[in-house]
């Protein structure tokens, strides 16, 4: 009996997260890296007054190669909010894998 109300609360834990992941916007993996840097133009501000430019970048690992991606530093708060998504969905997937083996080591044969 406690073996199938512990399924039950487990399942609707389950469903819950699963919920909570589904319902997440557009997910960015990876790290973003705020960067300065100078241009190739001679006559630029970067050159002149050694004012850099900055750019935002970024690093991750994608099929096994891991890349540096430009990003347009315009879009730095849309790529700030996708990222925290993606965090956020791995700390879901983690406690999904959790409660998954917990109903995997609850649930009797069917
Ligand atoms: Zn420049």
């Amino acid at each position: 009996m406690l073996r199938r109300r512990n399924l039950r609360a487990l399942l609707k834990k389950q469903s819950l997260l699963k919920k909570e992941l589904f319902k997440l916007g557009p997910l960015l993996k990876g790290s973003l890296d705020l960067r300065a840097q100078v241009c190739g133009k001679f006559n630029c501000i970067c050159h002149l007054k050694g004012k850099k430019h900055k750019i935002l970048v970024l690093c991750v690992s994608l099929e096994k190669k891991f890349r540096q991606i430009y990003v347009p530093i315009r879009n730095y708060s849309i790529a700030r909010t996708w990222s925290k998504n993606y965090q956020r969905a791995e700390r879901i997937i983690d406690k999904l894998t959790l409660i998954n083996v917990k109903i995997l080591r609850t649930k009797e044969k069917s």
